[in-house]
């Protein structure tokens, strides 16, 4: 029989999980009902109280690796205290979100387990009969490794596989924003601890340091993605560039809105080219075949041509707005849900101070 464990780290605050986290609770909660399976959640923490508190209406086997030591990121503690989980949890199939703490680390402990990782996971499922979405039937199956399949895609996603393996135990990184995040009541629960043999921390985490909020640009929690395209630094009408004009647009609707902050290759490129930039961006920003794909629940482009290699990245958002002065432009032969012919130095400019107007 199958045993899930689902791992799950604090956010910064120390106390609550991340958002991540709480995605993969959900998965895991679906897993192990549609296998029957016992299922655990694994919580590294500083102090896994809150955390485990909230987590009390799953029902689920709550364990914890807690102290100082695990109050930051690094390798070896963090190694550990999952290996610790998943022998605790006796787990066949492990979930966790694809966090950079839990990517860094998950692959190793795969490996001290005998286990193996598959990455980028987007659904988990219990086997069907026959090719992936062709049957709806669950094939009921004396083998206890081969019932779970997990989907994700390649080739900038493109190409969509569906995979399973007999090899257990089978860690599965989820990709953010592919689940719901639990929520539940919270409630007193019961935590067994997990001791975790350290042998000598080689690594000391001095402190953190990160862009402020007011130049951190991506976002990947926010409801819109912002797009902002090569033509915000070319010749206008008026035959000259309106560079320093466009940034603060560009700034001033992410202040509004809290949305991410995305780019086409050609503006990102233009730094490398000597070419007058956006300063706030950087490769980091890119979207497309190149680039990321982001999800997001809506999407709007700005001065961006809607070329194949760059919409590629738009894969994930549900609602797709351009807005380009060209009629004939990627976006209007079908890549966007409403396209703007417009010029969106002016329609911007109108939406800040409509959003202004509104905050106010
Ligand atoms: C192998 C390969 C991989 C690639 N990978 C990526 C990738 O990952 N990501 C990516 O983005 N690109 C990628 N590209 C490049 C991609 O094909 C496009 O060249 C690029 O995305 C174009 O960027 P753009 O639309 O910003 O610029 P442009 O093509 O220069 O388009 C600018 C647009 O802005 C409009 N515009 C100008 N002024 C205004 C205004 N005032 N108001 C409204 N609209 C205005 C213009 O009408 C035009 O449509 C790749 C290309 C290749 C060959």
């Amino acid at each position: 029989m199958e045993s899930v464990l689902v791992l799950t780290q604090a956010d910064e605050t120390g106390a609550a999980l991340t958002r991540a986290s709480l995605e993969a609770v959900t998965a895991g909660l679906a897993l192990a009902a549609r296998l029957s399976a016992p299922l655990a959640i694994g919580i590294v923490a500083a102090d896994a109280t809150v955390a485990a508190n909230s987590l009390a209406s799953t029902g689920a086997k709550l364990l914890a690796v807690s102290g100082e030591a695990f109050a930051q990121p690094r390798y070896s503690t963090d190694a550990a205290a999952c290996e610790a989980l998943c022998r605790a949890a006796a787990a066949t199939i492990v979930l966790a979100p694809a966090s950079s703490r839990f990517n860094r680390v998950a692959a190793g402990v795969a490996h001290r387990l005998g286990g193996l990782i598959d990455t980028h996971i987007t659904a988990i499922a219990r086997q069907t009969l026959g090719a992936p979405g062709l049957a709806s039937e669950t094939r009921e199956t004396d083998s206890l490794t081969s019932a779970v399949e997990a989907t994700r895609w390649f080739y900038r996603q493109r190409i969509e596989a569906v995979l399973s393996r007999d090899v257990r135990p089978w860690f599965l990184l989820l990709d953010a924003g592919t689940h719901a995040a639990f929520t539940g009541q919270p409630a007193a629960v019961q935590v067994e601890g997990i001791a975790v043999q350290l042998s000598s921390i080689r690594t000391n985490v001095s402190g953190l340091r990160a862009p402020s909020q007011g130049t951190q640009t991506i976002r990947p929690d926010a409801k819109l993605l912002f797009v902002a395209g090569a033509g915000w630094t070319k010749k206008q009408p008026d035959g000259q560039t309106h560079v320093a004009e466009a940034g603060d647009l560009i700034l001033g609707f992410l202040r509004t809105t809290s949305a991410s902050l995305g780019s086409s290759k050609s503006l990102v490129d233009q730094g490398g080219e000597g070419q007058s930039v956006l300063p706030f961006l950087t490769h980091l920003n890119q979207i497309g075949q190149t680039g990321a794909t982001p999800r997001h629940p809506k999407g709007l482009s700005t001065c961006c041509h809607g070329e194949e290699p760059h919409v590629v990245g738009w894969r994930f958002i549900a609602e797709r707005r351009a807005i380009s002065l060209d009629p004939n432009c990627g976006w209007t032969r079908g890549k966007a849900d409403v396209v703007y012919v417009a010029d969106a130095f002016q329609v911007i400019a109108k939406l800040n101070a409509l959003l202004e107007d509104q905050a106010q």
